[in-house]
C-alpha cells in the first residue's frame, strides 16, 4: 500500500528554527515507521516562496524576492539533513513546474464555476498574508498574532466560493472521524465550518510576488492557494519523467502546526473538491514547543538552540527529547536544562547503559557470540513484556500517538534494566550457571535488538549503529519475531556518552 506524508512548506523569509524541525521530525517518524511496515512511502517537505511574507523582507533588503528565496531555501534543506529527515523530495514553490500545475488546477476551479469577481473590503495583515474577520481583530485593529496595526483594504478580487462547500465539508467530517487528529482539533475545525463559511479572496491586483491567475493576468493569487497545492503538484514532477500522482494521491497525512489549521482543514479540502480532486485522507495537527526556561543547563546555557544541541548531542537526542518531553498534539514547555536531564537519565543511563552492559557481557562471558537459548518467558509476558511490542507501536502510531508509542518502548527499556538487576549475570558467571546465563544473555541481546527496531523511526542514526553491531541487517518490523542465538556482536562506543563527556 502507498503512504504519502507531508510537512508544511516553510516560508523562506526566516531562519529555520525548532518549530520547523518539530513538524519535519514528526512527519519523518511516520514515514520511517511506515517504511518499516513495508509500505510504499513518499515523504514531502519544502519551502513556500511566494507572497508578501517573502516580498516585503526582500524589498527592505533591496533585492528581488527570488534572490531571497534562493538564499534561504538551502538552509531549510540543510535543516532536514541535520535532523535526519528522510524526505523523498524537497519542493520549492518558485519551481516553474509547480506553477504550471497550479495553473492547471486553478483553471479547473474556474471552469467548474467556483470563482467570481467582487469587491473586498477588510483588515489585512501582510505578515499573515491574510485578511482578518471582525471576530479575529486584536485591540485597535491589530493582528492578534503579529500585534501590528492592520491595513484597511478595498479592492477588486477574485473570490473562491468556499460557502458552496459547507455541506460537502460537513459530510467529509462525518464520514471520516479521523480526518483531523487529535480530536480536539477536529472539533475546532468542524465548529468553524458549522458557524457558516464566507467566500474567501483568491487573488489581489496589487500583489507583485505570486502567481498570476490563468484567466486574469491582472491579478495574482494569494500565496495560500499556491502553497497548499504543493502537496498535489509535487507528485507530478518529483521524479524525472514520471508522474507519481496516481500512485500516492490522496495524501495519507499532512502534518502541520495548529496555527495553520483553518487553511488546511477547511479551505484545502474545499479547493480540491472545487477542482474535482479527491481531498487528502487525513491530517495531523501538533501544538507548539514553548521555551520555558527556568534553570540554566550544564552545557547548553539557557536557551535550547536545536542546532547547537544537535552539534553536541546528535540529532537523535533532539528527536527523542521533542517527542518524549511534550505530549504530541498539545503545547508543552521545553528547555535546555530539561533536554540535558532527559539526555542523562534516559538516553545515557536507561538506554545507553543497557546497550553497553549487554554488549560487554556477551563479549566477556560468551566471546562476543549471542548464546543459543530459549526466550525467558519472564521477559515476554506482562504489561511491559516484549511480546507484541511491534503491534502495540504500530497501533499507537496509526492513531498518531507519537509520545505514547515512545513511552511504551521506554517501559520495555526499563524492564530490561530491571531484568539485569534481578538476574545478576555476573553472579551466574561466577557460580558457573551456564544454562541460566545463556538464557539471560540471549534475552538481553534479543531485547535490545527488538527495542532498537522499535526505536528506529525515532532515532535512526544510533539505532543503525546498534543494529549493525548486533549483526542485524533488517530494519523492517518483520524482523521483530525472535531471532535464534549465534550472531556475532561487536562492541561499540557508547551511543549516548555521559553528559560530562559531551559537555
Ligand atoms: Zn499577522
Amino acid at each position: 500500500m502507498s503512504y504519502y506524508v507531508t510537512t508544511p512548506i516553510y516560508y523562506v523569509n526566516a531562519e529555520p528554527h525548532l518549530g520547523h524541525a518539530y513538524s519535519t521530525i514528526a512527519a519523518d517518524i511516520l514515514a520511517r515507521h511506515m517504511r518499516q511496515r513495508g509500505e510504499d512511502v513518499f515523504f514531502l517537505t519544502g519551502t513556500d516562496e511566494h507572497g508578501e511574507p517573502v516580498e516585503l523582507p526582500a524589498e527592505r533588503e533591496g533585492i528581488p524576492p527570488q534572490e531571497l528565496a534562493d538564499r534561504n531555501a538551502p538552509r531549510f534543506q540543510e535543516m532536514g539533513e541535520r535532523i535526519g529527515a528522510s524526505n523523498d523530495f524537497f519542493i520549492r514553490t518558485s519551481d516553474p513546474r509547480h506553477a504550471a500545475k497550479v495553473a492547471e488546477v486553478m483553471q479547473r476551479v474556474y471552469d467548474n464555476g467556483h470563482v467570481y469577481e467582487g469587491i473586498y473590503e477588510g483588515w489585512y495583515c501582510p505578515r499573515c498574508a491574510d485578511f482578518k474577520t471582525e471576530r479575529e481583530l486584536g485591540p485597535g485593529n491589530t493582528c492578534p498574532i503579529h500585534e501590528i496595526p492592520l491595513e484597511r483594504e478595498r479592492e477588486e478580487n477574485w473570490f473562491f466560493r468556499l460557502s458552496a462547500f459547507e455541506d460537502d465539508l460537513k459530510r467529509l467530517y462525518a464520514e471520516r472521524p479521523g480526518f483531523v487528529v487529535p480530536h480536539y482539533r477536529r472539533n475546532e475545525a468542524l465548529s468553524f465550518i458549522e458557524q457558516g463559511l464566507d467566500d474567501v479572496s483568491l487573488s489581489r491586483p496589487r500583489l507583485k510576488w505570486g502567481m498570476v491567475l490563468p484567466w486574469d493576468q491582472s491579478q495574482r493569487m494569494y500565496v495560500w492557494f499556491d502553497a497548499l497545492l504543493n502537496y498535489y503538484t509535487a507528485l507530478s514532477f518529483a521524479r524525472e519523467g514520471e508522474d507519481l500522482t496516481k500512485r500516492y494521491w490522496p495524501a495519507n497525512r499532512h502534518v502541520l502546526g495548529k496555527d495553520i489549521l483553518k487553511f488546511h482543514a477547511v479551505i484545502w479540502p474545499a479547493l480540491l473538491l472545487a477542482a474535482g480532486i479527491e481531498p487528502p485522507r487525513g491530517m495531523v495537527i501538533h501544538g507548539f514547543l514553548l521555551m520555558g526556561e527556568k534553570k540554566m543547563s550544564k552545557s547548553l546555557g539557557n536557551v535550547l538552540d536545536p542546532f547547537e544541541a544537535i552539534e553536541r548531542f546528535g540529532s537523535d537526542a533532539l528527536r527523542f527529547y521533542c517527542f518524549r518531553e511534550v505530549s504530541f498534539g498539545q503545547d508543552g514547555a521545553i528547555s535546555a536544562a530539561g533536554f540535558e536531564a532527559r539526555y542523562e537519565t534516559e538516553l545515557a543511563n536507561d538506554w545507553g547503559n543497557l546497550v553497553s552492559r549487554t554488549l560487554a557481557m556477551v563479549e566477556r562471558y560468551r566471546d562476543g557470540v549471542v548464546p543459543e537459548a530459549d526466550a525467558d518467558p519472564a521477559l515476554e509476558a506482562g504489561e511491559d513484556g516484549l511480546a507484541g511490542i511491534d503491534e502495540r507501536v504500530s497501533e499507537l502510531l496509526d492513531r498518531i500517538e507519537l509520545t505514547q508509542a515512545l513511552e511504551e518502548i521506554w517501559a520495555r527499556v526499563r524492564r530490561l534494566n530491571r531484568y539485569v538487576e534481578e538476574t545478576r549475570p555476573w553472579d551466574l558467571a561466577r557460580a558457573g550457571d551456564d544454562e541460566r546465563l545463556d538464557q539471560v544473555l540471549y534475552g538481553l541481546a534479543e531485547g535490545i535488538r527488538v527495542l532498537a527496531l522499535a526505536l528506529h523511526a525515532y532515532m535512526p542514526a544510533t539505532t543503525d549503529r546498534l543494529l549493525e553491531a548486533l549483526g542485524e541487517p533488517e530494519r523492517g518490523l518483520a524482523a521483530f519475531g525472535s531471532r535464534p542465538g549465534g550472531a556475532s556482536i561487536e562492541r561499540i562506543p557508547p551511543l549516548f556518552p555521559k553528559l560530562e563527556a559531551v559537555a
